[in-house]
């Protein structure tokens, strides 16, 4: 090959990211997830380099029959995994559907009650994120710190106080369900739509191991399709009702996306017919394994979040770890040991210092999907423990994390063929 020194480069340091990241890292960032070998080559097929604005048989460029095939295709199976009607695979990312899906039923100036921080909501809920891009006007749900979660009666009187036309659930540190049910038929009373932001959870929702938020009232569901879901990077807008559906729909092209990066589709079909096959065994896997590390970090003297509520429901724990350095320091000292994991913001924190929360916030998705089990849970805390709490240099504790990660280096719950003759790489 060519000597050029910044080509060198780059292909160093891309294998340098792959060896690093698939083979060494225990990787616990709640937000990520593996495509399966045979996602990942449909991924680049010939997909990636083309153009399809607009919906099937509605589209504004030539050459799109392919493109038509498979987005209707990944759609109906997404629909069928997800319990919904309709589905609208454009929005390129979590971020985008939720636009998408604010903007359809809410204009500058009108309201929107949204989850508080506290309890999860994201960034893209609030006045510093898309809805104040939006214009609209953000009101955090009153708070109840005895269960971690929305305070039920006091929100329902503010539903009738504030009548907004949006109401917002759903959240990025997510141990437990919000109470979608239990606010829905009140938000429908005062007319507004209620959206629910499944970008974590998507993944166990699929698998049958968290509330279908379609079940309990939500009109428009937005989602990440790359967090406990395994598929590709990207979003996606559920419903089961065609008026408010339509509506986002229609918001999502030309207000927030053009192309939709079609080598998605196939790859986001690939993921649902996994999930389909494989769906219940992982997701189920998941939360048992997030129980499982809490338990085994409570265990070791750790202040997991969630004590009395028994941790987590989800593919999340989150650990206060103020008294142990505060969350940035943990965070860093986990990765000189090749633990990967975010720090995060605690319920109990003061929300001006994002720079150092006392948290640290962990995701068992990705290991569950590489194979690891509730005993390596056990290992993965006990190393937690030795790094964080024992002094142990980091560094050293390395070759214990590469071990461990050695024997989990395939991706499970998924379908075995390569793909190897999809793949535009093999031309
Ligand atoms: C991650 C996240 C998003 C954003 O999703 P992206 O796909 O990263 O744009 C939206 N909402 C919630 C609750 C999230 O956690």
């Amino acid at each position: 090959m060519t000597h050029i020194s910044e080509l060198d480069q780059i292909l160093d340091v891309t294998r340098a990211q792959n060896r690093w990241r698939r083979k060494e890292t225990i990787n616990l960032i709640a937000s990520e997830n593996v495509m399966s070998p045979l996602a990942l080559s449909v991924y680049a097929s010939d997909f990636a380099s083309r153009y399809a604005e607009g919906t099937p048989g509605k589209r504004f460029y030539q050459g799109v029959k392919y493109v038509d095939e498979i987005e209707t295709l990944a759609s109906s199976l997404v629909n069928q995994i997800s319990g919904s009607s309709f589905s609208d695979l454009r929005p390129i990312s979590g971020t985008i559907a939720n636009a998408a899906a604010f903007r359809s039923a809410a204009s500058c100036g009108d309201k929107a009650l949204v989850v508080p921080v506290q309890a999860g909501a994201h960034v893209s809920h609030t006045k510093f994120g898309t809805l104040g891009a939006l214009g609209i006007e953000q009101i955090f749900m009153p708070y109840d710190p005895a269960s971690l979660n929305v305070d039920v009666d006091k929100a329902i009187k503010m539903i009738y106080e504030v009548r907004p036309k949006l109401v917002i659930m759903g959240g990025s540190l997510y141990l437990f369900p919000h109470p979608l049910k239990e606010l829905a038929p009140h938000a429908k009373a005062v007319g507004a739509t209620v959206i629910y932001d499944a970008a974590h959870v998507y993944g166990l929702i699929t698998g049958g191991a968290w509330p279908n938020p379609l079940d309990a009232g939500a009109d428009l569901v937005t989602a990440s399709t790359h967090k406990t879901f395994p598929g590709p990077q990207g979003g996606v807008i559920l419903s089961r009702r065609e008026g408010e559906f339509k509506a986002a729909s229609k918001s999502i092209f030309p207000w927030f996306v053009s192309n939709h990066h079609l080598n998605r589709l196939p790859a986001l079909a690939i993921t649902a017919l996994e999930m389909r096959e494989f769906g219940r065994d992982y997701a189920n896997a998941v939360v048992k394994n997030a129980r499982r590390l809490a338990e085994s970090l409570a265990a070791r003297g750790f202040r997991v979040v969630g004590e009395g509520l028994g941790y987590t429901r989800s593919h999340q724990v989150a650990v206060d770890v103020s008294s142990l350095g505060g969350g940035s320091a943990a965070a860093q000292k986990l990765e000189e040991a090749n633990i990967i994991v975010n720090k995060n913001m605690l319920p109990w924190d003061d929300p001006s210092n994002v720079k150092d929360p006392s948290g640290i916030r962990i995701g068992v998705q990705e290991m569950t999907r590489f194979g690891m089990g509730e005993d390596e849970m056990e290992e993965i805390a006990e190393l937690m423990k030795q790094v964080l709490m024992d002094g142990r240099d980091p560094h050293q504790a390395r070759a214990d994390v590469a071990t461990l990660r050695g024997s989990f280096l395939s991706v499970k719950y998924a379908f075995e063929e390569k793909g190897s003759d999809i793949s535009l790489i093999e031309l």
